[in-house]
């Protein structure tokens, strides 16, 4: 299965759109996040301090994103539990780059 990021996505009632952006304003320090409500959307980061992102961080960085919108929608208080959205997210990028039909 290829690493495919959406362009957009249901969470719930809300639809998130996906931006690949180079350079991305705000939340510098990030390779990406999620900006829930009211926007509903997700940066990833094709670039981050001058290195290019891989598509295997690429398709990490929006699972993690994308644990950020499911928890937000929620109201998890896990959502402000870095390790943890980041621990989901790799699952599920895992499961999906591995699965087989
Ligand atoms: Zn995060």
């Amino acid at each position: 299965m290829p690493m495919e990021i959406p362009k957009k996505f249901n969470v719930g009632a809300h639809t998130y759109k996906v931006y690949l952006q180079a350079n991305a304003e705000g939340y510098r320090g990030a390779v990406g996040w999620c900006a829930p409500s009211p926007g509903y959307y997700i940066v990833v980061r094709t670039k981050f301090s001058n290195k290019k992102q891989t598509p295997e961080q690429m398709f990490q960085t929006f699972w993690h994103e994308a644990v950020h919108a499911f928890l937000f929608d929620m109201q998890h208080p896990l959502n402000k539990d870095e390790d943890f959205v980041d621990k989901l997210g790799t699952y599920i990028a895992e499961t999906i780059k591995t699965a087989e039909y």
